[in-house]
């Protein structure tokens, strides 16, 4: 989990960094009208754009991911019974076919 959000805080970084490079880049133009300015705002904001995307993707991704996982520890391994709104505390087995729930694997991997 801490990969994650470390992996989060770098792209918005960049992202941020990027916005600042293309606001740099405008002012220098307004000064100087130098093409290699405009360039580097395009090159920058064409950069911004893709990063934001990929951020768009990488939470998507993630979501997609816990919600596979969370689903997949709600059921049974063995028989694949529904076991949500069923408490492990209360429960040590599969109410079904009696398999032993501790051997579902833990929410804590994502
Ligand atoms: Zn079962």
């Amino acid at each position: 989990m801490g990969l994650y959000n470390f992996h989060r805080v770098l792209i918005i970084v960049a992202i941020l960094f990027d916005v600042g490079f293309s606001i740099y880049c405008y002012r220098k133009y307004q000064v100087s009208s130098e093409s290699l300015h405009v360039v580097m705002l395009l090159g920058s904001s064409v950069v911004t754009l893709v990063l934001v995307t990929y951020l768009i993707y990488f939470n998507r991704s993630l979501a997609i991911l816990r919600s596979m996982a969370s689903d997949r520890i709600r059921r049974c391994h063995s028989c694949y019974y529904d076991l949500r709104g069923i408490s492990e505390i209360d429960h040590d087995r599969c109410p079904q076919c009696g398999a032993e729930l501790a051997a579902i694997p833990s929410a804590e991997v994502m």
